[in-house]
């Protein structure tokens, strides 16, 4: 209704919020052309190019990539340009490192690491050599637009145990630690899956259990796992799906 109304012809979202879009539109046999909308400004996760290209061709728009990060203060720390062939940092603005995770050596162009950040002009909270998480390299390349600003590569992969789902962070332990306190169940071997369904993305946790619990216990666990599943939701932000399998199957 928005979209129309004010014929917005600019969206910024994430991806996850952009693909669910999409889909309502394809759902409901929306005519795409009653919309301005042309440019789709992505950020908060990262995009794969087959996602990439349904939501143009879906949505009619061109899709622009942005990298940024809520704890580093703003302009965008990386953007993209018409080649759209990775993102140029704001190098005026942040110096760009990538390191080795494990032992903080910084690593050559071309090879995958952890970005690590500095801030160049920020006067309030200016950061030193921060490390992001994020898994990123620098792409040796000169870039068809003329721009001089390294590029790099980021996928969305991280150094740690944090999941991105729809631009909302949160570590895995944070999620144990949850479960372990609500089901009374040890869920540091738990596997942690991410899962679509109508293009809305959430998390299934699967925990081992042995097999003696599959007997009387199961109903009581079930209302169990329902409560936790709705706390995890209200205290995270993110749907959580949570499974008991046999230890063998993880
Ligand atoms: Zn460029």
């Amino acid at each position: 209704m928005v979209l129309r109304d004010y014929k917005t012809s600019v969206l910024i979202t994430t991806p996850s919020s952009a693909l669910q879009l999409a889909n309502y539109v394809r759902k409901n046999g929306i005519n795409i052309n009653i919309f301005e909308l042309k440019t789709l400004i992505l950020a908060g996760e990262a995009i794969g190019n087959e996602d990439r290209q349904a939501l143009e061709e879906d949505l009619h728009v061109t899709v622009w990539a942005h990298y940024g990060l809520s704890e580093v203060p703003g302009p965008a720390i990386a953007f993209e340009c018409n080649a759209h062939e990775g993102l140029h940092m704001n190098e005026d603005h942040f110096l760009p490192e990538i390191i080795d995770p494990a032992t903080g050596s910084v690593l050559g162009d071309g090879q995958f690491g952890e970005l690590v950040l500095t801030t160049l002009t920020t006067r309030a909270f200016p950061l030193i050599r921060f490390k992001t998480g994020d898994k990123a390299r620098v792409i040796k390349q000169s870039c068809l637009c003329g721009r001089e600003l390294s590029l790099i590569e980021w996928q969305g992969d991280r150094t740690d145990d944090l999941i991105n789902i729809d631009g909302v962070k949160v570590h895995k332990k944070q999620i144990q630690l949850s479960i372990q306190s609500l089901l009374d169940l040890p869920s540091d071997t738990s596997k942690f899956l991410i899962k679509k369904r109508d293009e809305k993305k959430y998390i299934e946790v699967w925990i081992p259990v042995n097999d003696l619990i599959f007997s009387d216990e199961i109903k009581e666990l079930e209302t169990l796992i329902q409560r936790a599943e709705n706390n995890l939701l209200e205290n995270i932000g993110i749907p959580v799906a949570i499974r008991l399998k046999e230890k063998r199957m993880i």
